[in-house]
């Protein structure tokens, strides 16, 4: 039996699950973080889940960081030869134009993705050092990054096209690539597979409400439109991230003085529903909106109040639509939020069953009313799956 060995790197850690291929079994996971800190540690999980080694310790680098790892599988007694890997694949959150299905990585690949780092500043950079360290660690098996902007490659040209002079936008690749690529993708799927019909005959509005957070529009298993862009910054409220903001804004905090690192840090981690309320969990906010706190009462406002706007505009878009899915950890879970997004609806065929909703569950689930046209349905994502899917689909075709 083979397995893949999924990777999620940042610039200070690595995520890491092995997938049985087919079954998609979880054999293992597990966290490595603190890289280049004084105090790294590592997290690992066997099949059951529960931790079996847990390590605190200097990480200098990535390379360190694998070789970790592996030794954590050896000491869990599965160690990583045990396992068959046939190949890691790489989640890469920037593909740019070029990079728009998975793709094995060569020196001529691995350099690409870096070159790309200037329209993804906070995350290829890092995702290209555990590239280039998990090449080493694990060199004689494939690695094949699997990007998150890929999925989005068939947005037409009125969704992926900013009203910009053109020749600016061209020579500084300003235009709306989408993330969340390989979340919409699986979660999409599994709807479709979930009510029992293919993907090709459905319309699709996905949710997907995390930390990060982003709605796209999916055409017969086509995304259409979405609402993140150049950046994972536009769109919806997210954890830590302000989502939409005119433009004019930013024009204006710098002529007050904020120079680009300070908006930078106030756009990306400061804003949001960390910025509105003070805390980027939803439960924070949440319970804190109950006790009748204002400011969390406004912030979920707003934030619902955006994926709403998104919810009618795609509805809009597609002439109407067979099913709105929910996903990532605020969709999955939060049963308050999933009923606030869909009240007063009706007018598009869009009731939800107050207690389907209600119902917490890890599995794919309907939560509309029978008479509602529209299928309301919570699909929890799995991004290592598709990672593993997409990258045996490469290495074994
Ligand atoms: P993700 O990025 O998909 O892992 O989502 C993480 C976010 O999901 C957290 O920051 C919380 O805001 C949210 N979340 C997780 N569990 C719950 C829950 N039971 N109710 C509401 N929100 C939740």
């Amino acid at each position: 039996m083979s397995a893949i060995l999924v990777v999620n790197a940042g610039s200070s850690s690595i995520k890491y699950q092995v997938i049985e291929v087919g079954s998609e079994r979880r054999l293992a996971s597990g966290l490595v973080e603190r890289i280049g800190e004084p105090l790294g540690r590592l997290i690992h999980r066997g099949e059951s889940g529960s931790i079996s080694v847990e390590t605190e310790q200097a990480i200098g680098d990535h390379l360190e960081g694998f070789a970790l790892l592996a030794q954590a599988f050896a000491e869990a007694g599965r160690s990583l030869e045990s396992l068959g890997i046939a190949a890691v694949g790489h989640r890469v959150v920037q593909g740019g134009s070029e990079f728009v299905e998975p793709t094995v990585i060569d020196d001529r690949v691995a350099a690409r993705i870096l070159g790309l780092a200037e329209l993804a500043p906070l995350h290829n950079p890092g995702n290209h050092q555990a590239i280039a360290a998990a090449r080493t660690a694990f060199p004689g098996i494939p690695h094949v990054a699997v990007f998150d902007t890929a999925f989005h490659r068939t947005l037409p040209p009125a969704a992926r096209t900013y009203a910009l002079d053109p020749a600016v936008a061209a020579e500084h690749g300003v235009r709306r690539y989408g993330f969340h690529g390989i979340s919409h993708e699986v979660v999409s799927r599994r709807a479709a597979a979930f009510l029992g019909r293919p993907v090709h005959q459905l319309k699709q509005v996905v949710l997907h409400l995390g930390n990060g957070a982003s709605v796209c529009a999916v055409d017969r298993g086509r995304s259409v439109a979405t609402s993140m862009g150049l950046t994972p910054l536009e769109g919806l409220v997210m954890g830590t991230r302000s989502g939409d903001i005119d433009a004019g804004a930013l024009l204006h905090l710098m002529r007050a003085g904020y120079d680009e690192n300070r908006l930078d840090r106030l756009l990306n981690t400061r804003s949001g529903l960390l910025g509105l309320a003070g805390s980027n969990d939803m439960r924070d906010v949440r319970a804190a909106a109950d006790r009748g706190d204002a400011a969390a009462v406004l912030a979920l406002d707003v934030y619902v109040q955006r994926i709403r706007h998104y919810l009618g505009g795609y509805l809009a878009l597609l002439g109407g639509a067979d099913a709105i899915v929910f996903t990532a950890g605020v969709g999955e879970n939060s049963a308050p939020l999933r009923a606030e997004v869909c009240a007063d609806l009706e007018w598009f065929g869009i009731r939800i069953d107050a207690a389907r909703n209600a119902v917490a569950s890890g599995e794919a689930r309907a939560i509309s009313a029978d008479d509602s046209r529209v299928s309301v349905l919570v699909v929890p994502t799995d991004e290592e799956a598709e990672i593993a899917r997409q990258t045996w689909v490469l290495v074994s075709g």
